[in-house]
């Protein structure tokens, strides 16, 4: 019997699960529904867009469709390392061995949902872009849904043979679980906020395209740019959220002056018009979440986002989800579609995984500390260096694993406790010491 599944979310993990369940012959009838309007036909704000970076992990996952890795390729740029700016002009280059894909998020999802429209028709698949899920009753296996874009708030009531929560770090369907026995949430704030931020890119010569382009100041303020594919360069400015030192600007011209005091370089390529876009974008906080498990019951299933938020520092959140999505696929095919074995597999050996991530996020990059940053340079230089010598021997620096295999989260962070703990207990003292 075909199987209704419905899928609250159409973010990159979301959209990614219909390819997959799609492509196990007619088992499976999708219904996607997402709060926001369709990203194809509406043009969207820069506000809360950001640019992705896509590793080896995410990457894999997209190969296993047909045609779906070059259709994100075809949308991204590939990146060969990463360029961290100095003060004094100088930058240290952390290479790679294998390029990483950098793309904006938002075409990243369209480019899925394209991709998903042109293969299935409405007889496997619907989309409903506009639709708000406002409640889930797991008694009677139904969800109900707002429909925003009628003036009438109108609600319709769906049900499911399995339902998947892909709705992101704030995921509804994982609010609906807090009522079931013995789930156990822990949600933060991470330390960091950010803004996104767009530069000049017409003649730019001071940015060399293929990077990952990186500054530091040592308050804990980090500045991230990479050029897009459409030609433009954009990025985050991410901060200690209790440092009032961003949110406090209130002019064109004291945004100006904060680039040039802290990324000089930034500045220059600052045209009036963006430090005034800059200043009215919204600071956007982020959630980490750890969950005890990703399933309720025999017929729902909590992923990407929704089951594990993350600092952004690492770029995994997505590759995490993508990861997710070839997991639980795998697992459909290991216990032949049988649902309720397939989900609670996927908590029991998922969780070990993406709380490593959660781990390693937090505390692999110093906050701040420049001897803590040389030190990590050193680290990662080293391991590298004696990785390519002696293979056998050496096992590739921390960034290398996390970024260029599909080494299992928990493996790295027991190989790199150390240290985590050493940036732990320094972010911890430096927090402390943030008003
Ligand atoms: C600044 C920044 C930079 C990042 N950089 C990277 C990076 O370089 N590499 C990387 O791998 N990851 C990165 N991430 C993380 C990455 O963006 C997320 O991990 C990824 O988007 C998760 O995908 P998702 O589909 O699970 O959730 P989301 O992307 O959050 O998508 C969830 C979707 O559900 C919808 N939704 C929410 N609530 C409802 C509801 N009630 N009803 C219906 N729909 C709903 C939302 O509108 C959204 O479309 C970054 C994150 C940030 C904030």
């Amino acid at each position: 019997m075909v199987k209704r599944v419905v899928i609250v979310g159409a973010g990159p993990s979301g959209v990614l699960l219909a390819h997959y369940l799609l492509r196990r012959d007619d088992r499976y009838y999708v219904e996607l529904y997402e709060r926001r309007s369709d990203p194809r036909t509406v043009a969207f704000s820069q506000s809360r867009t950001f640019p992705l970076v896509l590793n080896e992990r995410g990457m894999k996952a997209l190969s296993k469709l047909d045609g779906i890795l070059a259709a994100v390729k075809a949308v991204s740029l590939e990146s060969t390392g990463s360029l961290n700016h100095q003060k004094n002009g100088k930058t240290q280059l952390l290479g790679r061995r294998k390029p990483l894909l950098t793309l904006n998020r938002t075409q990243l999802v369209i480019t899925l949902l394209k991709t998903l429209t042109e293969q299935y028709n409405s007889d496997r698949l619907n989309i409903h872009f506009d639709h708000q899920c406002k409640e889930v009753d797991f008694e009677t296996k139904t969800v109900t849904f707002e429909n925003t874009a009628a003036n009438s708030r109108v609600e319709v009531t769906v049900d499911y043979d399995l339902l998947i929560g892909a709705d992101g770090a704030r995921s509804q369907v994982r609010e609906q679980f807090l009522s079931t026995k013995d789930f156990e949430l822990e949600q933060k704030y991470i330390p960091s906020a950010y803004k996104s931020i767009f530069v000049a890119s017409e003649g730019v010569t001071s940015l060399k395209p293929g990077y990952i382009h990186t500054w530091r100041a040592n308050n804990g303020i980090l500045a991230t740019l990479v050029h897009d594919i459409n030609g433009s360069i954009g990025g985050v400015v991410s901060f200690p959220h209790k440092n009032n030192t961003i949110a406090n600007l209130s002019t064109k011209e004291e945004v100006s002056q904060f680039f040039a005091d802290y990324f000089p370089e930034i500045a220059q390529l600052l045209p009036e018009s963006e430090a005034e876009a800059f200043l009215n974008r919204p600071i956007s906080t982020i959630l980490k979440i750890r969950c005890n498990r990703y399933h309720h019951g025999e017929s729902v299933l909590l992923i990407g986002d929704a089951a594990h938020a993350t600092s952004p520092s690492l770029g995994q959140g997505c590759n995490a989800s993508f990861e997710d999505v070839a997991f639980f696929d795998q697992l459909l095919d290991e216990y032949s579609d049988n649902i309720a074995e397939a989900i609670a597999q996927f908590t029991l050996r998922r969780k070990p995984d993406t709380h490593a991530l959660v781990e390693l996020s937090d505390y692999a990059f110093p906050l701040s500390g420049k001897l803590l940053f040389f030190e990590l340079f050193i680290r990662l230089r080293t391991a590298q260096f004696l990785h390519q010598l002696f293979p056998k021997y050496f096992s590739p620096s921390l960034f290398q694993l996390l970024s260029e295999t599909t080494t299992p989260y928990s493996e790295i962070l027991n190989s790199h406790q150390g240290w985590i703990s050493k940036v732990k207990q320094a972010n911890e003292k430096f927090l402390q010491t943030q008003h």
